[in-house]
């Protein structure tokens, strides 16, 4: 059928409000740096704190669609927030409507120390309460970064049904995090029904963080009802692909140690109990690890509904690894990236579908590491214990500092 659009969506961030957010996160700043990436609909960010609402009213314009504002510019924002329960999970809400979203705000009234403390609000009621409420409002509610130590549901629970109770039926969709993708995410079957979604969790409005993971809907308009039938896999439309980071970028993907980063074997951090022998401090199990635990599921064993998962870098980490700045806002990084949009419109054009003669026309150099990408051959050192992984150039020698428990015990003999 011809009336279905394709529509990158990246459809988690965060506003200034938020803990630890660029005071550059706010919605025109957003809106005009969202097509530069190549994104068309992004998620509104903390649509339930007062202050955040007025910038938004202030700066985007209604659309006839009740869930969807909009800048000048065309960029697209459905209502959405992130909440985190007293289970200490965190979960994606997207609502029809500001009225829907005034409602849950009201229905949460007393459930909540302070609304206006932060932009994503920490709430007094558990997972499966705050979905009953979000079903109450007309509301969807998903998980998000499914499998991170801190706050993902995967972190405290076996089983998403578990954590939602008698809601576990409304659950479709899940955001797979940056230390996951699908073929790790598909090793656990109860995940096989859900929708998954690659958002970048952005906390700064820049290319290489917001829509550094996004998803391609197939739609017929950006409408909440056309995006809650996407995530719902209902009439044809559906997320048709998944664009994130190679899991080894992600900041969780690893074991090691949170104090002096060293590598470790799973086993090791069983038998350490979690605590690093050699500097004292807390061991973060990997995602990798958390997955296998519990993987019910052979690799490469997808269910026919599961779109691809497509790996991406953000076009200025490759520039700055192809010109050896560790700087990714440095300005000769930032005026070689300013040439590849200026020439092909946005980052998700040169990364992907770009020519080599063309872009070779703008920076020979830049233009072999695109290739590079496409072909994988970049290499990670890998994230853990919140770092992310580091890229390396292709053929150069990677030496991680994994512990060793038996240097370990010839020193202590
Ligand atoms: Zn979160
Ligand atoms: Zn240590």
């Amino acid at each position: 059928m011809s009336d279905f659009i394709k529509c990158n969506a990246d459809l988690h961030m965060h506003g200034l409000y938020s803990r630890a957010v660029s005071k550059d996160m706010v919605p025109n700043i957003i809106a005009e740096q969202a097509p530069l990436k190549g994104l068309n609909l992004v998620a509104s960010a903390d649509i339930l704190h007062l202050g955040w609402q007025k910038l938004f009213k202030e700066q985007l314009k209604k659309t006839a669609d009740e869930a969807i504002f909009e800048y000048s510019n065309g960029t697209k924002f459905i209502l959405g927030t992130e909440l985190e329960c007293s289970n200490r999970v965190h979960h994606l809400v997207y609502f029809p409507s500001m009225s829907k979203v005034d409602e849950l705000r009201e229905r949460l009234k007393g459930k909540c120390k302070d609304f206006e403390a932060d932009g994503r609000q920490k709430l007094w009621v558990n997972s499966e309460e705050l979905a009953g409420l979000c079903r109450d409002v007309g509301a969807l509610i998903g998980f998000a970064h499914a499998f991170t130590p801190y706050f993902g549901l995967f972190g405290k629970f076996d089983s998403y049904k578990k954590c939602y109770g008698k809601y576990a039926k409304d659950i479709k969709f899940m955001e797979l995090g940056l230390s996951a993708d699908t073929n790790m995410a598909d090793r656990i079957s109860e995940l096989h029904d859900l929708t998954f979604l690659s958002n970048s969790d952005g906390h700064s409005p820049w290319p290489n963080k917001l829509g550094r993971e996004f998803n391609e809907l197939r739609i017929k308009e950006i409408t909440f009802d056309e995006i809650k039938k996407a995530l719902f896999r209902e009439g044809r439309r559906k997320c048709t692909l998944n664009v994130g980071f190679n899991p080894l970028e992600g900041k969780y993907h690893k074991t090691r140690c949170t104090g002096c980063l060293k590598f470790f074997d799973p086993k090791d951090g069983v038998k350490f109990k979690w605590r690093c022998p050699e500097c004292k401090k807390p061991i973060k199990k990997g995602v990798d690890y958390r997955i296998e635990e519990l993987s019910d599921v052979p690799v490469n064993v997808h269910p026919d509904h599961r779109p691809d998962y497509k790996h991406i870098m953000p076009l200025s980490e490759i520039i700055a690894l192809a010109i050896d700045k560790k700087n990714v806002y440095s300005d000769k990084v930032q005026d070689i990236w300013k040439k590849f949009i200026a020439k092909f419109g946005n980052e998700i054009r040169v990364l992907f579908r770009a020519p080599y003669e063309e872009l070779q026309q703008v920076d020979e150099n830049i233009a072999n590491y695109i290739i590079y990408f496409r072909e994988e051959q970049i290499q990670y050192i890998p994230g853990g214990a919140g770092q992310y992984g580091k890229l390396v150039k292709p053929g150069e020698k990677i030496e991680l500092d994994v512990f060793n428990p038996k240097q370990k015990s010839l020193v202590d003999f």
